[in-house]
């Protein structure tokens, strides 16, 4: 078991990262507080894995239990996703003694961080992410959102949940394309941050032998980003200006955005390099590491969507350049410098 303080403004919480924890969740929940009711939210394919798993701990820690099922697919991010879950907080009028445990991807766990957050009383909110992504990213800081059109994300805040429950082994059911996406994240933690992990992923080889160190790459990840706030959280999001803007201007809008972050962190890493911000070391390794977890290194890019992206933006932007492996400056640079990233050759 692992354990990792995270900060939301002033306010700080745990994430705890435990190999099995979903059997365990009951007890893991009553050793920090005792709710008086907990209501379980997820969709139906993460309910199949391990929603019984889950509300069997949760009797077993003798805390009383209900769960609302979402469908699957884009539905969790909706208006009436959103509706569902009020509803049912009302109807059992969730107060500050209950846990709203909400376990699941990215958009139901943003979904249920914004209900938590506008729910006219307090209730403790309880996040367990289940995707690699979730683990590596999103877990630490806070973020709630309602993602009420795909791509759009200024709906929301950032509301901190009383505690973050991770089982790494939850990784193991993932779809091989999307585990290898949240890789991506991974190997953008240690280029920014971690030389450690970046020289490790670079000997992990095949999908069994990553999960057998799955507890300790999600928690080293974590650790980078749960202690960092406000701007200093740049230094890691490492590829991430590049990614959203790869995001937009895709021509055939299949890219995950693990891979897109991938893309975005070696264009500006060489563009890093040709302009003498860089030494060496992060460009000649990137693309390898990038390989052996099957992410691609090109992508076709509409220039003036990506042109046209970067202008919403304003004319400037700060932008993490890795110096080394494990370690970015921040540099703040005219969007031209994103546009000769891409384009002055990937
Ligand atoms: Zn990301």
């Amino acid at each position: 078991m692992q354990t990792v303080q995270a900060s939301v403004g002033a306010y700080r919480y745990d994430i705890i990262l435990e190999n099995g924890l979903t059997g365990r969740l009951g007890d893991r929940l009553s050793e920090r507080f005792r709710p008086s009711r907990a209501l379980l939210v997820t969709d139906e394919n993460v309910w199949r894995l391990y929603g019984p798993r889950v509300m069997r701990s949760l009797e077993a820690a003798m805390i009383p239990a209900e769960s609302l099922v979402l469908r699957a697919g884009g539905y969790p991010a909706t208006l009436d996703a959103l509706r569902e879950l009020a509803g049912r907080m009302n109807d059992l009028r969730l107060g500050r003694e209950d846990a709203l445990i909400v376990m699941g991807g990215g958009s139901l766990c943003d979904t249920g961080g914004y209900a938590a957050w506008n729910y006219r009383d307090v209730v403790r909110l309880v996040q367990v992410p289940t995707t690699l992504i979730g683990m590596a990213d999103w877990a630490a800081g806070g973020k709630t959102a309602l993602e009420y059109k795909p791509g759009s994300r200024m709906i929301g805040s950032f509301f901190p949940p009383t505690l973050t429950l991770v089982d790494p082994q939850t990784t193991a059911t993932m779809p091989e394309r999307e585990f290898m996406s949240g890789m991506g994240e991974v190997i953008k933690c240690g280029c920014a941050a971690d030389a450690a992990l970046f020289h490790l992923l670079e000997t992990l080889s095949g999908r069994a032998a990553i999960e057998a160190r799955m507890e300790e790459i999600a928690w080293r990840c974590l650790a980078i980003k749960g202690p960092l706030e406000g701007p200093a959280r740049q230094k890691v999001m490492l590829g991430h200006s590049m990614a959203h803007a790869i995001e937009t201007a895709q021509r055939d809008r299949g890219l995950l955005h693990g891979e897109a972050v991938g893309l975005g962190m070696l264009a500006v890493t060489r563009h890093g390099e040709r302009l003498g911000l860089a030494t060496r070391g992060p460009a000649e390794r990137l693309p390898d590491c990038l390989r052996r977890y099957h992410l691609p290194l090109a992508a076709a890019v509409e220039p003036q969507t990506m042109q046209a992206r970067l202008h919403a933006l304003g004319s400037s932007l700060d932008i993490a350049v890795p110096e080394r492996v494990g370690w970015t400056r921040v540099h703040h640079v005219d969007n031209a410098f994103v546009m000769d990233a891409w384009f002055g050759g990937l």
